[in-house]
């Protein structure tokens, strides 16, 4: 690639020291006192430009990870392969990573190995002309020089900033085949930037997006997350189907959406998430918590119904067919993306809970009241009532008026509930006949686990 180094003076570009964390701060300055080159880098300085409050401060060193340890006590060194230094202030992290170069075979500092065998190193250090073509889009690629407070560009990246585009550095294809996730955070920069992707770092998803496949499950979980929690859900949501992207991830829930258009013109799962998705982003907007559970609760719901559906066809009966379906649901969809059992259980306490809310007991109500995901289970309840189904309407008022009386009052609301009688053993026999425990056959098709 051909550079050309820019250097914006500090009075020709926007950035005040001031906008720039106290930590990072101390981190630039304790290097570059002790005779190192620091930057900051990547993220922070593309959204100061543009007037974004960043994320989080990356800095960039020519000083070696051991180098940075030796600097600051509240040190730690992390990652085998890549060595990157991440410096402790309480709850906020800076990360320092040395400058990295190609791979080229010549570099001398290239991988280490213990006595097993094992790689413990595989850094290759480089110069900031090296790391900065290393990175992904021109944009993420300008170095804040703490030194002078003069911006480096060696890609352009200015340019395009200014022109509000994402173009991948180097050549397209290869960085994409390079890193399939590149694809995601284009489309993840688009959204929250507002920014057109140039037209190759464009055309050429359409065309490499099957690569997403062999990124492991994990990491695209991580991604799935960053796209969808990072505020701007809604819009990513939109670009990932525009991209035909969203199908390789939540394969089940594109099926749901699909054949839902197709059959009768119904929108009710594009729409719960639209509407799913626009609350996340007011929440994050407002810095308020958001909790991923709810969303892929949300995501995966119409699947789930699907799969509750064909238990009870199978002799299931409501419960154990809720069960299962949510059960299966969340292993296939672990094919696709991982979900940590702490979010797929909440996942499961958040459907189950629903049949609970929709028919509640006087024997059962208030312990469902009491339970720790009764606020989730029933946000999502009004989140179906508001987007389609009307007929909660009643079930949803009492839920609401129920929670704001006092415990005399909570009891006497759950008095004049109902009764509901328990099934007769003749019928519960009668169902246990007809129930099967077979996993469920169907046309959905499931990548083997990572
Ligand atoms: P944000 O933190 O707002 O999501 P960011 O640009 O800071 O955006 P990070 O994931 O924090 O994104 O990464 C920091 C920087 O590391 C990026 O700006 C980019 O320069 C580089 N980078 C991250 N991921 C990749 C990748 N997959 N390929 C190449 N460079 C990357
Ligand atoms: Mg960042």
């Amino acid at each position: 690639m051909n550079i050309q180094k820019h250097i914006i003076q500090k009075k020709n570009h926007s950035i005040k020291k001031e906008a720039i964390s106290n930590n990072a701060l101390k981190v630039l300055y304790r290097l570059n006192e002790a005779g190192y080159q620091a930057y900051l880098v990547g993220g922070a300085v593309r959204d100061l430009l543009l007037g974004k409050q960043p994320k989080d401060f990356d800095v960039a060193t020519n000083a070696r990870p051991d180098e940075v340890k030796a600097l600051f006590r509240n040190c730690r060194l992390i990652g085998r392969r890549f060595r990157l230094a991440h410096i402790l202030y309480g709850r906020d992290l800076i990360e320092v990573a040395t400058f990295r170069g190609p791979h080229d075979g010549k570099n001398i500092h290239r991988a280490n190995q213990n006595k097993e065998g094992r790689i413990t190193r595989d850094n290759v250090y480089g110069s900031l002309e090296e790391d900065a073509v290393r990175r992904d889009f021109t944009i993420n690629a300008l170095y804040y020089n703490i030194k002078d407070e003069s911006i480096v560009d060696l890609t352009r990246g200015i340019n395009d900033l200014n022109d509000h585009t994402i173009r991948m550095i180097g050549d397209t294809e290869t960085r994409y085949k390079e890193d399939p996730v590149r694809m995601l955070r284009a489309i993840r920069f688009a959204a929250k930037l507002d920014f057109k992707m140039e037209q190759q770092t464009h055309d050429l998803i359409f065309k490499l997006s099957d690569l997403l496949n062999d990124i492991p499950v994990a990491r695209l979980f991580d991604e799935t997350l960053k796209l969808f929690q990072g505020g701007y859900g809604c819009k990513c949501f939109f670009l990932l189907r525009e991209y035909n992207i969203f199908t390789l991830l939540f394969p089940m829930t594109e099926a749901a959406i699909l054949t839902e258009a197709e059959a009768n013109n119904n929108q009710d799962t594009l729409n719960i998430i639209e509407q799913a998705l626009i609350n996340t982003d007011d929440r994050i907007t407002q810095g308020k918590s958001v909790n991923p559970a709810f969303f892929l609760a949300v995501l995966l719901w119409k699947a789930m119904q699907d799969y509750k559906r064909q238990f009870i066809k199978m002799g299931q009966h409501d419960m154990e067919a809720l069960f299962s379906a949510s059960h299966e649901v969340i292993i296939r969809q672990q094919a696709h993306t991982s979900i940590p059992k702490r979010l797929s259980l909440m996942m499961r306490e958040i459907w189950h809970l629903q049949a609970q809310l929709q028919h509640p007991t006087r024997k059962r109500a208030l312990r469902t009241l009491e339970n720790k995901r009764f606020r989730a289970a029933y946000d999502f309840l009004l989140l179906r009532n508001q987007v389609s189904e009307q007929a909660l309407t009643e079930v949803c008022q009492w839920w609401t008026e129920i929670q704001l009386k006092s415990p005399t009052e909570q009891k006497k609301l759950c008095d004049a509930l109902g009764y509901t009688p328990k099934k007769s053993a003749k019928r519960r026999k009668r169902r246990k006949k007809k129930t099967h425990t077979s996993t469920i056959v169907n046309d959905f098709i499931v990548k083997p686990s990572e």
